[in-house]
């Protein structure tokens, strides 16, 4: 190990004694005491060293035996260190390409803000290039979402639609204009290769048309389709619940952008269990929905261009916190966002009792929405062959959460 104070987080003296990494309540923490050959020390662990010669420097600086030992595995367990070398064989392939990590390094210091363990993040990082995600829709918000996906590092982003690029679906960053008349599915994965880091990872690959193979770590459905976006038809992600995949909604109906649920097949709740519960409360919700569908299709649906990037981010956001082992706000969840106001709504989902996905069988799933508190517990549980009290005790003694 190389041992690294995550450079990330940006690191001030609350008094003498008192270090502060980090500026924001969600990842400051605050390291203390700290007497002054230590504070010195810290700024050794800049991922050049390895231990044995952390162990000299800190020799030459009067440290008492064992005290790098102590600090590094102290820091290590706050969640403060990284590892320069670490993260397994993957992590180090893609360090070798240096104008790739070059792209990917401020979403890899973002990775390592949330990625407790020292390497975890540049190994969540090139675990991404394995991964399989399917978008389909390639509007507004669609073509975005790939091309966002496609940039932070997931390996296959495949888009899917139907029909010619219009003009009306150009937007920053996903359709240009030049791929206007072109077909949309095309012109979405060019967007895709375009915003990639890297060249693709050539594999043997399904055809395109096989919707829904196995294998995709997620689907995501953003229709352009208003309907869809405002009641998702069950039908559309019925091989998705048969086959277990995670699938995520996203889209612009009206001037209300929505991002999820986020649908774990079985154990959170689903478009089904979204119109089941919907028709519960208001039993004319079914006679609404086929008006809709069954009226003529507008050819220009509203789409207000900024919230459909909005969109598009919170939900590749989404994704990706999912996608790297994370369990997002997303699962079983509706986000809702309004012009003019544009405040965030949650709207539950909850797993419907007649619902065939099942998930209302499942136990509760583990709660999710207090993302510190579960972060503090496992500082305190690590390493896991420490007793949890001891472990408790020593980190209360040195660090904290910082009060900012
Ligand atoms: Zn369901």
């Amino acid at each position: 190990m190389h041992p690294m104070v995550k450079p990330a987080l940006r690191r001030g003296w609350r008094d003498l004694n008192t270090v502060q990494f980090g500026m924001t309540p969600a990842h400051a923490l605050t390291l203390g005491p700290v007497d002054t050959a230590t504070g010195s020390f810290l700024d050794l662990l800049n991922g050049t060293r390895g231990l044995p010669l952390l162990r000299e420097e800190g020799q030459r600086m009067d440290l008492p035996e064992g005290h790098v030992d102590r600090l590094v595995t102290r820091l290590a367990r706050a969640g403060l260190l990284d590892d320069a070398r670490g993260g397994g064989a993957a992590a180090c392939a893609l360090r070798e390409k240096k104008e790739v990590m070059d792209r990917l390094r401020p979403d890899l210091a973002s990775l390592s803000l949330v990625a407790r363990e020292p390497g975890e993040a540049i190994g969540r990082l090139a675990a991404r290039r394995d991964l399989r995600v399917q978008v389909r829709g390639a509007g507004r918000v669609g073509a975005v979402l790939a091309a966002l996906l496609s940039g932070a590092g997931v390996g296959e982003v495949d888009v899917l639609d139907g029909g010619c690029v219009e003009p009306w679906d150009v937007a920053p960053g996903g359709l240009p204009a030049e791929a206007v008349g072109e077909r949309r599915t095309a012109a979405a994965r060019r967007a895709v290769r375009r915003a990639a880091p890297d060249r693709p990872v050539r594999r043997g690959r399904k055809a395109p048309s096989e919707e829904g193979e196995p294998g995709h770590s997620l689907v995501i459905l953003a229709p352009r389709d208003d309907i869809a976006v405002h009641a998702p038809d069950p039908s559309a992600a019925a091989e998705l619940i048969a086959s277990g995949t995670p699938h995520l909604y996203a889209g612009v109906v009206e001037a209300t952008g929505v991002v999820g649920p986020l649908v774990l097949p079985g154990q959170t709740g689903c478009a089904e269990c979204l119109h089941r519960g919907r028709t519960d409360r208001d039993e004319t919700w079914p006679r609404l929905v086929a008006q809709w569908r069954s009226g003529r299709p507008r050819h220009v649906r509203p789409c207000d261009l900024a919230l459909a990037t909005t969109v598009a981010g919170l939900a590749a956001a989404h994704a990706l916190a999912f996608l790297d082992g994370e369990s997002p706000s997303g699962a079983g969840v509706r986000w809702e966002v309004s012009a003019p106001g544009l405040n965030w709504h949650a709207r539950p989902v909850w797993p419907h009792p007649a619902c065939p996905c099942g998930a209302a069988r499942k136990p509760v799933a583990e709660d999710t929405s207090n993302e510190g508190e579960s972060r503090e517990t496992m500082a305190g549980q690590r390493p896991s062959s420490t007793p949890c009290r001891q472990a408790d005790a020593a980190r209360l003694a040195g660090t904290w959460r910082a009060h900012v």
